[in-house]
């Protein structure tokens, strides 16, 4: 109860919710007691969360904060959703994030900013997509929050706020019930205040899902259980092209803090190189807007949300022209177009089959520095801290997009991707640094960011 109402007053200030929950979480926190009381209390019976946007859940609006989606109640519940509440899991209400999940600051939600509570003498964004999830755990409206991750959405806003987030291996949780962005890129995972919560949440959910096809038959380990804190004899690889031109100083000076500290928990660290790392970002800003264009091509005033208003004598066409006209953003409006443009007839090859070419050359520079006995790679989770909230408002859209340069890499490759706090810049805003782990080793690279902590 106190959390919930941390998160009502909290809530106006970092705009961080966007509907609460509080009859759902009455009901879960009465039935977490008795649970608690019969004494089989799961991992997660009582705790508190914040849900981003995008997850469906039954009866509670799910809107991807988009327009578009007002007034989308769904009838189910998403897989994800499901198992944290199976798990004991209280849910506060849902939380803000930017448009379909696209962007990086936060700013293209229908609902506005969400304002980071790291605030110096201006508002700062709390990063993006997962914004409101990154914004809510930092402040303490709760203790984590779900996440996705299509290229960089939880671990990049986990930088700017100083939190854990860990997008797991592609496939490790089922994407069923999580409105779809770029779905052979989309995964969800927690945002939590440390490693040890990570482990936790994350088991909870993991899991093959027979509602999504690529979801693993694998078996979820006890991510907690893994922490040791021991990585004496591991080796990490440090990628030369992840230095690049102009990076400040603070952030290689974090980069180097990192390496030394995993030199002295004993680890081995290593130059190694991935060299189609600079093709990462044009290749990703051509499949994730292809696959979005597709994906949201169901959003047509039909089937969900919202419709357009029609004039005398305006046909279905009309209807379906408006209804996306006034529906999506600016930013889905301009993914949808690159997208489309990508997948015509004319430009398939030129664009998005060669994409998906430079695609399989990024993952195969992972393969080889793992087949040559590297455990994890650390890097930077994103070129800078938290920026002021609304300066690129006049910024070339690709600005926006050089943020996720270290993050898009591990979605492209399908690999595990976590950020932890790191430290400060000179203004005393939080860093995050990323570990890429091998596939489906989750226990491990958690177990590595422990020991960063
Ligand atoms: N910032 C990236 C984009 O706008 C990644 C978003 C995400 O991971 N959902 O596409």
């Amino acid at each position: 109860t106190e959390g919930f109402l941390a998160l009502q007053e909290g809530a106006g200030a970092l705009n961080a919710v966007v509907h609460a929950t509080p009859e759902i979480a009455r009901a879960q926190a009465e039935a977490a007691d008795a649970r608690l009381a019969e004494g089989a209390a799961p991992d997660l019976c009582g705790i508190p969360l914040g849900i981003k946007d995008l997850f469906c859940t039954k009866g509670v609006p799910s809107q991807a904060a988009s327009r578009i989606l007002e007034g989308f109640k769904p009838e189910y519940e998403s897989t994800v959703t499901s198992q944290l509440f199976a798990d004991g899991a209280v849910m506060l209400g849902k939380l803000n994030m930017d448009e379909f999940a696209m962007g990086s600051s936060n700013e293209t939600s229908t609902y506005g900013p969400v304002v980071n509570p790291w605030r110096k003498n201006r508002d700062l964004t709390a990063g993006g997509s997962s914004g409101g999830s990154a914004a809510a755990v930092a402040a303490g409206l709760c203790l984590g929050a779900t996440g996705t991750d299509t290229g960089g959405s939880i671990r990049q806003p986990a930088s700017f706020t100083g939190i854990t987030g860990i997008k797991p291996t592609y496939g490790r949780i089922s994407r069923w019930g999580i409105i779809a962005f770029a779905s052979s890129l989309d995964q969800a995972g927690p945002m939590t205040r440390d490693v040890r919560d990570a482990a936790i949440m994350l088991r909870a959910m993991c899991g093959a899902d027979p509602k999504d096809s690529t979801s693993a038959d694998l078996p979820v380990p006890d991510f907690e259980a893994a922490l040791t804190g021991d990585i004496r004899g591991k080796v990490i690889g440090i990628p030369r092209e992840y230095r690049m031109d102009g990076m400040p100083e603070e952030i290689e000076a974090l980069w180097a803090e990192g390496r030394r500290m995993l030199q002295e928990a004993g680890a081995e660290v290593r130059d190694i190189s991935l060299p189609h790392t600079k093709y990462a970002l044009p290749a990703y800003y051509v499949i994730a807007p292809a696959e979005a264009s597709s994906n949201l091509a169901r959003y047509d005033g039909v089937r969900f949300g919202r419709r357009a208003a029609l004039g005398q004598g305006e046909d279905i066409t009309a209807m379906y022209e408006k209804t996306r006209a006034e529906g999506f953003g600016a930013e889905v409006q301009r993914r949808v177009m690159v997208g489309t443009y990508v997948l015509s007839a004319g430009f398939y090859d030129a664009y998005y089959n060669k994409a998906r070419k430079v695609r399989t050359l990024i993952k195969r520079d992972f393969e080889q520095v793992f087949a040559d006995g590297v455990d994890a790679i650390l890097t930077p989770t994103a070129p800078s801290a938290a920026f002021g909230l609304g300066d690129m408002a006049d910024a070339d859209p690709v600005q926006m997009y050089l943020n996720d340069v270290f993050t898009v890499t591990v979605n492209l490759a399908g690999l595990p991707g976590i950020s932890v706090p790191a430290g400060l810049d000179r203004q005393g805003l939080p860093l995050g640094l990323q570990l890429i782990g091998k596939p489906w080793e989750e226990a491990e690279l958690l177990d590595t960011a422990y020991s960063l902590e």
